[in-house]
């Protein structure tokens, strides 16, 4: 259950595949990453095993990590429903995503049976449960294109939107190569009236422009930055260098870090670096350029209040019930 104030007000929690907990007892995060996930872009390298899935988790809390967001969203292999029991097995936390990638990551006829009601199947995931009987999820994932934003993706962060007024719940946003940031937080944030502290952002690693950076975070957004990989090495290095540039504006407090294990040949037991690197490698790097408190702060703090919400009861973006009369939506597959 959500905590509540004496108003009836809820006070901000995170919503975790075991229920909501306090943000403080969140620890320490890897803000994007995927235990589970299927896309036709990436045939053959389905991460689909649950045993692979825990061996994983197990080696990240071996390093000394306690929660990890899956960015996973609707569509794409969540295997939602064992993900509490994963949860309870390696003692760590995981907050799963509804939400929609880019149309390339669907079959057509997916994308038709969701399109009539995006938001009502966000928010029932967010309020009900992924598929009905699942776990909530705890943010939404949408994703833009490479610099700019197609029909796909305008329909869905509409959706995204409304499903966020409607639960609190933060939205998540791939960055195609970390571009098009400033268009997202445009549509989101301008024209959708999203507060910006409710949008993530994420890939920004991936195009490493420090002005860009440095306008999303003046905006009020957070930076997911995540990696490394095969696919994004070319930007990695710079890591440290923009995160430092960042801190030394003012804004160390937008920045998130996260592992984004995409297939099953990047798991470290598998040989590749994995969520483990996340600790055991990636954040000493960081440690050496920006001192330990400050890194503490990327994988603590600024994770517990980016994912926290206030979790309304409103069940539907299109009713107008008050908050803590109304039902709650039907979930849909
Ligand atoms: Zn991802």
């Amino acid at each position: 259950m959500t905590p509540a104030t004496a108003h009836g007000a809820a006070v901000p929690a995170v919503r975790t595949v075991l229920g909501d907990i306090a943000p403080e007892d969140l620890g320490v995060c890897n803000a994007h990453d995927h235990l589970f996930l299927r896309s036709p872009r990436l045939p053959g390298q389905e991460l689909d095993d649950a045993g692979a899935a825990a061996a994983e988790l197990g080696a990240f809390r071996a390093a000394g990590g306690a929660a990890v967001i899956q960015w996973t969203p609707y569509g794409m292999g969540r295997v939602a429903a064992e993900l509490p029991g994963l949860a309870r097995e390696s003692g760590v936390r995981i907050v799963a995503a509804t939400g929609l990638h880019q149309a390339v990551h669907y079959a057509p006829e997916v994308l038709e049976r969701v399109r009539a009601d995006l938001a009502g199947l966000f928010v029932a995931e967010l309020t009900v449960g992924i598929g009905g009987t699942g776990p909530r999820a705890g943010m939404i994932k949408v994703a833009g294109g490479f610099h700019g934003l197609d029909r796909h993706a305008r329909y869905t962060m509409a959706a995204a939107a409304e499903a966020q007024r409607a639960t609190g719940a933060a939205i998540g946003v791939h960055l195609e190569l970390g571009t098009g940031a400033l268009d997202v937080l445009d549509l989101l944030c301008g024209e959708l009236a999203v507060p910006p502290d409710r949008v993530i952002l994420g890939h920004l690693n991936r195009a490493p422009d420090l002005v860009v950076h440095r306008a999303a975070a003046g905006a009020g957004a957070y930076l997911a930055f995540d990696g490394p990989s095969r696919a994004h090495h070319a930007t990695d290095w710079r890591l440290p260098e923009a995160l430092a540039a960042l801190a030394g504006a003012g804004f160390a407090d937008r920045i998130l870090l996260g592992g984004d294990t995409t297939t099953a040949d990047a798991r470290s037991v598998n040989g590749g670096p994995g969520m483990p690197h996340l600790l055991s490698r990636h954040r000493k790097r960081l440690e050496l350029a920006l001192g330990a408190d400050l890194v503490t702060q990327f994988l603590t703090a600024n994770p517990a209040r980016a994912f926290a919400a206030p979790w309304a009861r409103t069940p539907h973006a299109g009713q107008t019930s008050p908050p803590g009369r109304a039902t709650d939506a039907p979930a849909t597959t």
